[in-house]
């Protein structure tokens, strides 16, 4: 049966043998020069999901987003796409961008020099609502970049159920390197720059790298200040004080960690008896990493920008927070090891958690890891090459889409009472927030059951085949 109107997936309770890992971590294999590149996969791949795309077309017209991050949610796309048959005109509709945005605009300094500087707003689907996604501020963002992470936000919500369709955006800028100030005029005038394409049932941007709750809070007043009315429901993640939800600043490395419990429910696996490496002492990675040593798990190592510390009895992840809340920065933490950050990544553990960026895991690295699992907090952690060689090692991803998804979906909530002028209690979004990601867990192992796949293109065609399905009722205007 063709999948373009919509293959409905009914969740199943067991994952299959094939998606789970060996009992012990596999040793390092040595590095395949056979294995393919990412670059040969991109093409390969980019000409499956575009029938006007041949290998020769290394920049095809009209592919205005292209970047290896783009060609990677591509890529993905058409693997669960072949696996749904999902017909030409579905594909059509759901691989590229619906609306994008670039802003070139100006900023006074603080030294009072003038500095353009280039925004974007990429809205993957306009078909199940809202869009809705993060604002990076990232010195090397780029358009392909944001349409990648759109589309990855357009899955995410189909998965958990969301009524939202996928978007992202920011600013091309290092954060670090700007005053208060500044920051504050560029997220204004990036904020004024969007308003024709956002609003609070329209696009509703929230946190991402390099961005929190004060940039959420400017950008909530500027677009009200432009509609003259208090508007909350314009952005999540704002502070609790001007309407933000409870639980929202943790929510990703809590639905992490609930993902973590579900999966391990299933493999028979307990969290103390496991021993974890987290990539990334951020927003993210902080939280899990506190929230896995809480539940008596070993965590052996973490990671930021300029190195990792490692301890074989375990990090106490307090003192190490503690410690980064006063320097900033991992680096000197008395009671542990320095490693570097890319060797970090090949120690032997039960559980590998990249919680810093995109593209970690790679054809070069992949031979060399000694985990049992991968869990990707981060978005578009593991690149294609990466994922065949870990399949044929036997090492099970769960993916990106769903096991971060808790931060999209407490921004649900957070919308949802941002409308109703309605707060809601901590524990309610905590409960909340642990059986929605329970039940994608069920959803995506139950997926890759019916489908013999695994569990990241399990979880891609549960969702695009329930777009697909929208899509198709929704026909075509005019
Ligand atoms: P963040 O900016 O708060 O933290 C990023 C962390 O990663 C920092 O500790 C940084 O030093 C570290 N880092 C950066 N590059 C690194 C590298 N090469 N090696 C090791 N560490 C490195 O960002 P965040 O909000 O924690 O987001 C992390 C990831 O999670 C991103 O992929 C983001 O898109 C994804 N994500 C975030 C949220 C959210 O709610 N914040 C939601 C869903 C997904």
């Amino acid at each position: 049966m063709s999948a373009g109107a919509g293959a409905v997936i009914p969740p199943a309770a067991t994952p299959p043998a094939a998606t789970r890992p060996a009992a012990t971590p596999p040793e390092a294999t040595a590095p395949n020069p056979t294995a393919p590149s990412d670059d040969d996969a991109l093409l390969a791949g980019q000409a499956a999901a575009r029938p006007d795309m041949t290998r020769d077309d290394d920049v095809p017209v009209g592919e205005e987003w292209h970047s290896p991050l783009y060609a990677m949610a591509c890529r993905q796309f058409a693997r669960a796409a072949d696996v749904l048959s999902l017909d030409d005109e579905a594909r059509t509709r759901l691989l590229e961008p619906r609306r994008s945005l670039v802003a070139n605009f100006p900023v006074r300094m603080d030294s009072g020099d003038v500095v353009n500087f280039t925004g974007y707003r990429v809205q993957h689907t306009l078909t199940m609502g809202p869009t809705k996604g993060g604002l990076r501020f990232a010195p090397d963002l780029g358009f392909g970049e944001c349409a990648a992470l759109a589309m990855w936000m357009t899955w995410k919500c189909s998965l958990v159920g969301l009524p939202f369709g996928g978007a992202k955006g920011g600013v091309r800028c290092d954060p670090y390197s700007l005053s208060v100030g500044e920051l504050e005029r560029i997220t204004r005038r990036y904020a004024t720059e969007l308003l024709p394409v956002i609003g609070p049932d329209v696009d509703i941007p929230a946190p991402d790298m390099g961005t929190g709750e004060r940039e959420m809070a400017w950008f909530y007043d500027t677009y009200s200040q432009s509609v003259g009315y208090a508007v909350p429901a314009v952005v999540t993640g704002k502070p609790v004080a001007l309407g933000g939800t409870v639980g929202r600043q943790t929510a990703t490395g809590l639905g992490v960690v609930f993902a973590i419990e579900s999966a391990f429910e299933d493999l028979g696996w307990s969290i103390e008896d496991r021993q974890f490496i987290v990539q990334g002492f951020g927003n993210v990675g902080s939280v899990v990493a506190h929230e896995l040593h809480a539940r008596g798990a070993k965590v052996l190592a973490v990671s930021d920008i300029r190195g990792a510390i490692a301890n074989s009895h375990g990090l106490d992840i307090p003192a190490v927070m503690q410690w980064v809340a006063e320097h900033q920065y991992l680096e000197g933490f008395p009671e542990a090891e320095a490693v570097d950050g890319a060797a970090m990544l090949e120690l032997p553990c039960d559980v590998l958690v990249p919680a810093a960026r995109e593209e970690q895991i790679t054809g070069a690295n992949a031979s060399a890891l000694q985990c049992g699992l991968i869990v990707e907090a981060a978005n578009g952690p593991t690149t294609t090459a990466a994922d065949r060689i870990l399949e044929d090692r036997g090492i099970v991803v769960y993916p990106d889409v769903f096991v971060n998804a808790g931060g999209v979906i407490v921004s649900y909530f957070e919308w949802v009472q941002s409308h109703q002028k309605y707060n809601w209690e901590a524990t309610e979004v905590r409960e909340r927030l642990r059986m929605q990601m329970q039940q994608a867990c069920l959803r995506v192992t139950g997926t890759s059951e019916q489908l013999k796949t695994d569990l990241r293109t399990a979880a891609l065609a549960s969702a695009i085949s329930h777009v697909a399905e929208a899509a198709h009722l929704r026909a075509i205007y005019p």
